[in-house]
């Protein structure tokens, strides 16, 4: 657990950590975060975590609360503090507080800041990736801009304790046209019979994974066949491997789609070499 949290410039014990109650964050979802991974200490993929937290406030027209560096030095005080060498690392910027109503306030309001890092189990999660994971599937009902990555999450919580119900880890959320759009907090990838990976494009019904582009690279620098399209649940079903990326599992076998086992049943060969190698491609910053 976390046990030194940053609110707003300041360094606080986890139970005396706390925002205003009028905060958009909490009354609106008028927030935004990032979670990076850290590795050995140091930040992964930190320059591509900044650049998606910059273009998600600039969607939602949120003041940068501070500069680039700035924030980094945040991010590094926390891992710090905290003493995390494995685990995530957590920020979240709000509009602020102001007296509820629904336009942005007038004049200056203060972004809410607030970062968290928390260690993460490595023997746990090598264990999870070397048994893979099961998904369910679930309506998308989220909204027309899942491009931001925004903290209005709730149908993301719904479908992903619907498929802990389930005993799934995670869900794949499915479009009107039965096309698969991501996970509730991943993204998702199959490999066909022809060994080409698959995975939807970028465009306002997924967040552009930071995972993704890392893997992408990848994929290019390895000389991986790639296509860029949608797919269903009944050809992910019949795929010959399937897996998720995030930040938080980077590449993540999927062994078992709404009970219907892929392959053999075991993490494929193809995704556990992308997960061996992702680090490689991935950027690593102290
Ligand atoms: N899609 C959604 C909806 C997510 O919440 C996440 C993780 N936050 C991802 C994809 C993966 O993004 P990243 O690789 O940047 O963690």
């Amino acid at each position: 657990m976390t046990r030194v949290v940053y609110v707003n410039g300041r360094y606080l014990p986890y139970a005396r950590a706390g925002v205003h109650v009028e905060d958009r964050g909490f009354q609106f979802a008028d927030a935004i975060y990032e979670v990076c991974e850290v590795l050995g200490g140091q930040l992964v993929d930190e320059t591509r975590h900044m650049e998606r937290l910059e273009r998600s406030l600039g969607e939602l027209r949120i003041a940068r609360p501070m500069s680039r560096r700035a924030l980094g030095f945040v991010l590094r005080e926390v891992i710090r503090r905290n003493r995390v060498q494995t685990g995530l690392v957590y920020l979240q910027v709000t509009r602020g507080a102001a007296p509820r109503d629904f336009p942005f306030p007038k004049g200056e309001t203060q972004p809410t800041v607030v970062c968290l890092a928390r260690r993460v189990d490595a023997a746990k999660r090598e264990a999870r990736a070397a048994a893979g994971i099961a998904v369910t599937t679930a309506p998308d009902i989220r909204w027309g801009r899942c491009d931001i990555k925004t903290v209005m999450l709730l149908p993301a919580v719904l479908a992903k304790e619907a498929a802990a119900g389930e005993g799934a880890q995670e869900a794949w959320l499915v479009d009107s046209q039965g096309f698969v759009t991501e996970g509730a907090s991943s993204n998702a990838w199959i490999i066909d019979a022809s060994g080409t990976i698959v995975t939807r494009p970028t465009g306002n019904a997924i967040l552009p994974g930071v995972t993704r582009r890392t893997l992408l690279d990848a994929l290019s620098r390895e000389n991986i066949p790639l296509t860029e399209r949608p797919f269903t649940v009944d050809e992910a079903t019949r795929a010959r491997e399937a897996f998720i990326t995030s930040a938080s599992g980077t590449v993540m076998p999927v062994v078992r789609i709404n009970g219907v086992v892929i392959g053999d049943g075991y993490p494929g060969r193809l995704t556990l070499r992308l997960r061996s190698i992702f680090h490689q491609v991935a950027e690593l910053c102290r």
